[in-house]
């Protein structure tokens, strides 16, 4: 965040205007600038989490009182909650159909940026010293800095990573994009979260790229993408009309799921070390970079609430906490739908093997050992088949990596049954 705002601050330097930043609770922080400043009309984008709304309609009322004229518009998505609806005006809470109203409904094309003589220079603004164009520091915010390197935050760098994606990734997404070592994805999630690119920008790169395909598979390849578009904006309406899933199930069982309490899985799970290879390269990956592979991201959340038996919440906060695209929508998204306890999500009954999961879309063991070392050693199928190796020869394989701290076969039973009990089966 502080570098996208970084570079979004340079931008309007580099045309004769500024960005002023300013801390404090917005309801109070906002019509105190207006007043300063004397605004005369005051405008955001619109934001769809409960909390982002409650803080949206504060802000608005305390203007309002001000006499300030107020104006919001709608960029973080292509199309608003409740514009994709079922016939009778209902909320989807299934994909499928969302996703084909998504496709064919016409998008808006992008917006250009100001030219300099449309922004205000500061200059003219007798602006109160209190408040300034310097960015506060992680330490400001009070956190340490990141252990994580980060990909770059700034729109020039988003639109790199676009435009390379859509000259040759993307007409092999559908393809490879389950293969976490072929990184073939577009990498934009951080930027989509930060807006160091606009959505109407990536979707109509896409529509240009369809443009361009040679061969039908090409084109589908590009819907594919355009659908997990889709699946972000179908998120985003969920949470938008169900603000509770940020902490409930949205999905009612019967019963309450009987997750269990074991910290010491808990902050195994974080380490990666759970004797589970694919796992344990996807935890470190998160740690490591704020970032970790879709189906890896899938394969660790099943892993935490199936084999581990841990509450999904557990996960979210951590991913939370560590992920540079932390995104309230996608995220919960992502866990519920991997916990069975979301809309449209993952039959309870239908549990990723970690192994045949890894075996299949790591076959060659690369990402793994792109992050579990202890691993470099050691052949890929050996890597595959760690849980079924004895001690002592994963004492010799890989003396320092750690024995599976669960068995998945029995786990796996043990998850239906949990399910079944919160089912009243
Ligand atoms: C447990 C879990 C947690 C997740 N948490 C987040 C999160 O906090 N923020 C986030 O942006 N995505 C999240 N995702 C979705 C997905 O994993 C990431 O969007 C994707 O890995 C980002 O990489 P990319 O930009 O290269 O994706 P690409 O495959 O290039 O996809 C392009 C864009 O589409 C959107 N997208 C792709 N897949 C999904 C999806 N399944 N659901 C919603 N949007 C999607 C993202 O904005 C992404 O940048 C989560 C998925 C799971 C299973």
């Amino acid at each position: 965040m502080l570098d996208a705002l970084s570079s979004l601050a340079e931008w309007y330097r580099g045309h004769g205007s500024d960005l002023l930043v300013t801390r404090g609770d917005p309801r109070e922080v906002l019509p105190a600038l207006a007043d300063a400043i004397d605004a005369e009309h005051v405008l955001w984008n619109r934001d769809y989490s409960g909390l982002a709304r409650e803080r949206d309609a504060d802000v608005r009322q305390a203007l309002a009182e001000q006499d300030v004229r107020r104006g919001s518009y709608h960029d973080a998505i292509c199309h608003e909650p409740g514009s994709i609806t079922t016939n009778d005006g209902d909320p989807y809470s299934v994909f499928t159909y969302f996703g084909r109203k998504w496709q064919d409904r016409e998008k808006e094309k992008p917006y250009e940026a100001p030219d300099a003589d449309e922004l205000v220079d500061p200059e003219d603004l007798s602006i109160p010293d209190r408040w300034s164009s310097t960015l506060p520091t992680l330490a400001d915010l009070g956190f340490d800095d990141p252990a994580a390197d980060l990909q770059p935050a700034s729109t020039d760098a988003a639109r790199k990573r676009l435009e390379s994606f859509c000259a040759e990734d993307i007409f092999r997404y559908d393809d490879r994009r389950d293969y976490p070592a072929d990184s073939c994805t577009s990498q934009l999630s951080a930027d989509l979260k930060w807006g160091t690119i606009g959505i109407r920008e990536v979707h109509a790169a896409t529509v240009a790229a369809a443009d361009s395909a040679e061969t039908d598979a090409e084109r589908e390849s590009v819907e594919e993408f355009q659908s997990q578009l889709a699946w972000r904006e179908f998120y985003t309406h969920v949470l938008f009309f169900n603000p509770d899933v940020v902490t409930e199930n949205y999905k009612e069982y019967e019963n309450p799921i009987e997750w269990r309490e074991e910290p010491e899985h808990l902050s195994a799970w974080k380490a990666g070390e759970t004797g589970y290879p694919i796992v344990d390269a996807g935890m470190r990956q998160l740690v490591e970079e704020g970032y970790m592979h879709n189906r890896v991201r899938m394969i660790v959340a099943s892993f935490l609430t199936k084999d581990l038996m841990l509450d999904w919440r557990e996960g979210y906060d951590w991913f939370r906490e560590q992920l540079a695209d932390h995104d309230t929508a996608n995220d919960n998204g992502g866990w519920q739908w991997a916990a069975s306890t979301g809309t449209d999500s993952q039959p309870y009954f239908r549990i990723f093997n970690p192994m045949t999961q890894g075996e299949r879309y790591d076959p060659d063991a690369k990402y793994i050992k792109r992050y579990v070392h202890e691993l470099a050693d050691v052949e890929p199928e050996q890597i595959h088949t760690w849980h079924e190796l004895s001690v002592t020869q994963r004492q010799r394989l890989a003396p320092e990596y750690t024995a599976p701290i669960i068995n998945h076969s029995e786990r796996r039973e043990a998850a239906i049954e949990m399910f079944e009990a919160a089912r009243g089966e």
